[in-house]
């Protein structure tokens, strides 16, 4: 058995010791003589798996305890309309930030059911850059504040929470849920598909504050309703079981590995390595501005883009795969969630310095 480097953005690389686990639990999960694929999600062993998954996830982030956590499905995009359906009320407005590809989806799925007010544009421009809050035009009726933390395509990524005074802050942190520690207590509703950083495809954690749950429009279809999900324990229907049950194992190895502050170190590293050998080359160039630098998904493009083929070949023959940049800004695109290890960045790095030398 080989593995490569992957840096997908998504599907993307999960911890080899979780792949490993679930292997070995594949066919018989601790001695029910069945594969969890297979079990009732309402049979003893999957509630078991499905509450130390809660557990586990709630201690990691420190999730206050008026927060409910939902494992639905659906991804990021199906939040992109449960948001407004759920927090809308009686407000004639949402607030949206727009830094980028998925801001954008977010912002026409809102625009189906409401005004949306753009409160600022970023994320374009050279060097891509977040407009600073205090030129924020916002809206103090608006229902909610929706930003998104990561933007996984330009990798251009909010330092800070931004401040919402007393309008519900709703973020989508697909692509950087669970890559540092997060105040909970400072959102409304948090949205993340796990296939980013923490899982399979299928599974979408959501955590909302309890306040939250009794705004729901009497059109929101009900496996979307935030209180019938938070009620059902999110089981209204068969849930992504599988999907939960990795992410539970991915959380379990967060835990081992020292939790979100550890992780937050190991990035921090990996991204700081990353961004000073693109910086100090004349072949690679990152186009964001370095106050807004991804953690996460770091983009480069090469001098000349007639090497673009070359370079991606080439990093295929070392072990290093899907650096192609998103189809939408071309360029190359390494992802380097929690389960990329330090060695992967280093080969990627050694890689791009002998490419430099041959190529530059
Ligand atoms: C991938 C991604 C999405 C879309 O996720 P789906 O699971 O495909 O719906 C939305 N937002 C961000 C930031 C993403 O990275």
């Amino acid at each position: 058995m080989s593995r490569v480097y992957n840096f997908s953005a998504g599907p993307a690389t999960l911890p080899e010791p979780v792949l490993q686990q679930a292997a070995e639990e594949m066919l018989d999960w601790r001695g029910t003589g069945m594969s969890v694929m297979e079990m009732s999600h309402r049979g003893k062993a999957f509630v078991s798996i499905a509450e130390q998954a809660e557990v586990d996830l709630r201690e990691l982030l420190e999730v206050p305890d008026h927060y409910r956590v939902l494992f639905l499905q659906g991804g990021a995009t199906a939040q992109f309309s449960a948001v407004p359906l759920n927090l809308l009320g009686s407000a004639g407005s949402v607030d949206y930030v727009n830094t980028g590809s998925w801001s954008k989806k977010a912002i026409a799925e809102a625009r189906k059911y409401t005004s949306v007010n753009v409160v600022a544009e970023g994320g374009g421009g050279d060097p891509m850059s977040i407009p600073p809050q205090s030129e924020w035009q916002r809206d103090p009726d608006a229902a909610y504040l929706h930003y998104c933390a990561n933007e996984t395509i330009t990798g251009v990524e909010f330092p800070e929470i931004p401040e919402s005074g007393d309008v519900p802050l709703v973020s989508d942190m697909s692509s950087t849920f669970l890559s540092r520690p997060l105040d909970v207590s400072r959102f409304g509703v948090i949205y993340a598909g796990a296939q980013k950083n923490f899982g399979p495809a299928g599974l979408t954690v959501v955590i909302v504050r309890d306040d939250l749950l009794d705004r729901a429009s009497d059109k929101v279809p009900a496996i979307w309703d935030y209180r019938r999900q938070a009620e059902a324990d999110s089981m209204l229907n068969t849930p992504a079981t599988y999907s939960w049950y990795i992410a539970g194992l991915v959380f379990q190895w967060l835990k081992r590995e020292g939790g979100l502050k550890a992780m937050a170190e190991r990035n921090k590293r990996k991204a700081d390595m990353l961004y000073a050998a693109i910086d100090g080359s004349s072949l690679y160039r990152n186009p964001v501005d370095p106050a807004a630098r991804s953690w996460m998904n770091v983009p480069f493009v090469l001098a000349d883009d007639q090497l673009d083929g070359a370079f991606l070949s080439e990093a295929v023959d070392a072990g290093l795969h899907t650096l192609k940049g998103h189809r939408s800004v071309g360029g190359m695109r390494a992802s380097i969630y929690n389960a990329m290890p330090e060695s992967g960045v280093n080969a990627l790095i050694d890689f791009m310095a002998d490419f430099e030398r041959r190529h530059g």
